[in-house]
């Protein structure tokens, strides 16, 4: 089972058990003004008999016996059911006192409206996606809307022509537009460049999109996802919690700082499976990395840099280091 199926079912079972609450809530808060406002038993009783009166009379045969049968049945119904909301009021309660009252007015707690989810459904599965993912307090800060441009220089670069303001502006807009659009078909992008210049800040930027739009995301630095496959893989079964399975299942895959790892001479096969696996079942992939190419081929086998750099979109982070130039 992945993470995505298991926080699905909690899920599920929180709806559930709002709704049966606000029931319960509805039941108690009944049964007190029942106790206390005299009459209002009797009215109740009434109203559930003419409730009852209504299923059989659509029951029987349609026609236009019927329909004025079923007309004489509502009336009746509104008029118990004003004469017990004065009845609340004259006794000092809102009318509405033993309404079930959801969380949830849209979709009464259910999830759906018709077939659809309904907007509090979706808000709570983004928000079970961003616990899942691995990253934690740094979406809040690293995203979209806190990515600010105007901290790369404008001063074009007398060897290359043009503006590290200019690189990221095309960077920043190939993000956006990849989280927007993003879909299970999606590229696997490789952002190269050296440190502190918003590979995380990005990468971390496109998960919060992609999260929202309800996709499986996992945010994991290339050293821990190794460690997390290697304690998987040696684990008996007894003892596996197969964290490890999300990092190959899930719909994007952000590994970040991907050279850092403490390397392991498995280390090398065991990335190289993971990003493999990943591309054999089209499933996207985020890569990060300080290292160039040629750094990444001292540590890593060939196959490595020819699946990133073949099959990946390459973005070039260029430019000064933002963390350096702020101080
Ligand atoms: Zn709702």
């Amino acid at each position: 089972m992945n993470g995505r199926s298991k926080g699905h079912e909690t899920i599920k079972e929180e709806y559930f058990n709002k709704r049966r609450k606000a029931f319960d809530d509805a039941k108690i808060r009944r049964e007190e003004a029942e106790r206390k406002i005299p009459g209002l038993k009797e009215l109740d009783e009434k109203i559930a008999r003419v409730a009852a009166n209504i299923l059989e009379a659509a029951s029987e045969k349609k026609g236009e016996e019927f329909e004025k049968r079923l007309e004489e049945i509502k009336a009746e119904n509104l008029a118990l059911r004003k004469q017990r909301d004065q009845l609340l009021i004259k006794n000092g309660y809102p009318a509405d006192y033993t309404k079930v009252r959801y969380e949830c007015e849209l979709c009464s707690d259910t999830g759906f409206i018709g077939q659809n989810a309904c907007a509090c459904l979706k808000k709570r599965i983004a928000l079970e996606g961003l616990l899942n993912s691995g990253l934690g307090k740094l979406v809040k800060t690293q995203n979209f809307e806190t990515f600010r441009i105007e901290s790369y220089s404008d001063a074009p670069d007398p060897k290359k022509g043009y503006s590290d303001r200019e690189v990221m502006k095309k960077i920043l807009s190939d993000c956006r537009e990849y989280a927007e659009n993003f879909s299970a078909d999606s590229d696997s992008l490789l952002f190269v460049g050296q440190t502190g210049l918003g590979k995380t800040h990005l990468s971390s930027a496109i998960a919060k999109v992609v999260i929202e739009k309800g996709f499986d995301v996992v945010y994991e630095s290339a050293p821990n996802a190794v460690s997390m496959i290697e304690r998987d893989r040696f684990a008996d079964d007894s003892e596996r919690e197969d964290k490890s399975a999300r990092l190959f299942n899930c719909d994007l895959l952000i590994l970040d700082d991907l050279g850092t790892e403490l390397s392991s001479k498995n280390t090398p096969a065991i990335i190289y499976n993971l990003i493999n696996t990943r591309l054999v079942n089209s499933k996207p992939t985020i890569v990060n990395t300080n290292l160039a190419a040629r750094e990444l081929e001292r540590t890593y086998d060939q196959r490595i840099i020819s699946r990133l750099f073949g099959e990946y979109r390459v973005m070039l982070f260029e430019g000064r280091d933002l963390r350096r130039a702020k101080i």
